[in-house]
């Protein structure tokens, strides 16, 4: 763990195994933290925060600059550490780098545009001044499935903005964490500025980050269960959070669209991080005309996709994080099956070329996809595209609004006017319109709904860590 500056072990000498999910084996023992390690991190971004927040703008700036160079000079090593410990093919694991050092990057650059403002006032002996002031120390939760740009999309503005930070990374991917935050100390970072905490159980780390007076805010990215659990307990505090919690994304295929390119898209973006990604759709609405043709485009792609080791050339689909979710999908599938929907391909356990050793699901494609069935509700963290055949146009918005989130979701249409009726009319933060990839640091990432509260990246990201003062002079002293 790393705490004031210092890379240290469990009080007690604790440690968990951290395993390789595509063959199960252990790759590292890391400190298991627990509450007493949480406090003392605590301390830590409280001692530094007044020494952190009273640094320039432009100092703090050079320091995400100088953690951005070296994030992208350990690309190499960094995707196969994350390879590794995560699973994703080296490829993708590469592409994330290169997402979280961007988030470094663009708050290295927006720190320096953190404005107030001033404000008429009706009483001309009045002035009114805004200014923009960091909130204070950081609690962050991050998951597994992005395990470096999550971080990195939390802390990068958090420090910009001149909080201090106390995170806690996924159990199933520590090291990734790890080797940020020696990224960090590397920069310079002064110590107990940020701060990580490992820790086996979750729980007494997340009870000191919502309980903790000194900590003023708490950012969580992960399942909209534990989101909301962690919400209710920091409201006793009336901390500030931000929570980036699960998806449930429509991907829409109107009657005008090429069924083509819009199976390409969605092979490429349903399968992307074997599906673990909470922009990942779980609702493909096709129009029955061109069904056949998208399905068949479809099937044709997923069938080339080889599933393996990441490390190895030409995988395409790595494990699932864990036997939980291998379980989990295959029970949504199962469920699925049982009332009605047809598996074009996929829908089982990988097994063979030694792959039973880690979680390997084949990429699958149920058609038939109906609103009784869990799939058509529930969240699935899999490599699972659920078709579901549509008829009337009218009907689409309604229909994919009708879920708890709100987080991403996908349009394919040639018409422009029909583009802006989806844009404005669909219920979610994040829309792609016949567009697989519509994040980037640049852009504000969030959700609504059961999908969160707050946005990360963009101005929007740093406005998070952020209060604002209203200050009223008056000219008579
Ligand atoms: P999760 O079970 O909620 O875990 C997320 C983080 O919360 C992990 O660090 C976990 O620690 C921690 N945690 C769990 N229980 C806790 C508790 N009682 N107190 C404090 N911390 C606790 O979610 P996950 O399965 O790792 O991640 C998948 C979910 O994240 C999906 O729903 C996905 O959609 C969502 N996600 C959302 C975004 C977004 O930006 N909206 C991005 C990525 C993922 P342990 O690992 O030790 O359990």
């Amino acid at each position: 763990m790393y705490i004031n500056g210092q890379w240290i072990e469990a009080k007690d000498k604790k440690k968990f195994s951290v395993l390789n999910p595509a063959n199960g084996k252990v790759i590292a023992q890391v400190p298991d933290g627990g509450e007493a390690e949480a406090i003392m991190a605590v301390a830590a971004a409280d001692k530094a925060f007044p020494i952190w927040s009273s640094r320039t703008a432009y100092k703090r700036s050079s320091f995400l600059y100088d953690a951005h160079r070296l994030m992208m000079e350990d690309l190499e090593s960094l995707a196969q550490i994350m390879t590794e410990e995560q699973g994703k093919p080296i490829q993708s694991a590469r592409n994330e780098v290169r997402y979280g050092a961007d988030f470094l990057l663009w708050f290295a650059e927006e720190v320096k545009r953190i404005y107030g403002r001033t404000i008429s006032s009706s009483r001309s002996d009045q002035r009114f001044i805004v200014i923009k002031q960091p909130v204070g120390v950081v609690a962050a939760i991050t998951p597994w499935n992005y395990p470096m740009s999550m971080i990195t999309r939390k802390v990068a503005p958090a420090l910009a903005a001149g909080c201090t930070i106390v995170l806690k990374p996924a159990e199933a991917t520590p090291i990734c964490a790890m080797e940020i935050f020696k990224l960090l100390e590397k920069a310079g970072l002064p110590k107990g500025v940020a701060n990580l905490v490992t820790a086996l159980d979750p729980e007494p780390v997340g009870r000191v980050f919502t309980t903790d007076k000194r900590i003023q805010k708490l950012t969580f990215t992960g399942s909209t269960d534990i989101g909301k659990m962690l919400a209710r307990e920091a409201a006793g505090q009336m901390k500030r959070i931000s929570l980036e919690l699960g998806g449930h994304a429509p991907f829409i295929v109107c009657k005008d669209a090429d069924p083509i390119r819009a199976a390409k898209g969605l092979s490429l973006v349903k399968f992307l991080n074997t599906g673990q990604a909470c922009i990942s759709p779980n609702r493909i609405y096709v129009h029955s005309t061109m069904k056949e043709s998208f399905l068949k485009m479809l099937k044709e792609k997923v069938d080339l996709m080889i599933p393996g080791n990441g490390m190895t050339p030409g995988v395409k689909i790595g494990p699932l994080v864990n036997e939980a979710e291998i379980e989990k999908v295959n029970s949504q599938v199962k469920d699925a099956v049982n009332h009605g929907a047809t598996l074009v391909t996929g829908g089982f356990r990988i097994i063979d070329n030694e792959l039973d050793k880690g979680y390997f699901y084949a990429p699958t494609i149920l058609d038939n996809v109906t609103k009784e069935m869990r799939i058509y509700r529930e969240e699935t963290f899999g490599p699972v595209a659920p078709v579901i055949t549509y008829e009337d146009e009218d009907d689409l918005l309604k229909m994919a609004n009708d879920t708890d989130y709100g987080l991403a979701a996908y349009v394919y249409t040639k018409s422009y006017s029909t583009a802006m009726k989806f844009f404005e009319g669909l219920n979610f933060g994040i829309i792609g319109i016949n567009d697989i990839n519509p994040t980037s640091a640049a852009a504000p990432f969030g959700g609504m709904k059961m999908s969160g509260i707050g946005r990360e990246g963009a101005f929007e990201g740093i406005e998070e860590y952020l209060e604002t003062k209203s200050g009223g002079f008056s000219l008579n002293t």
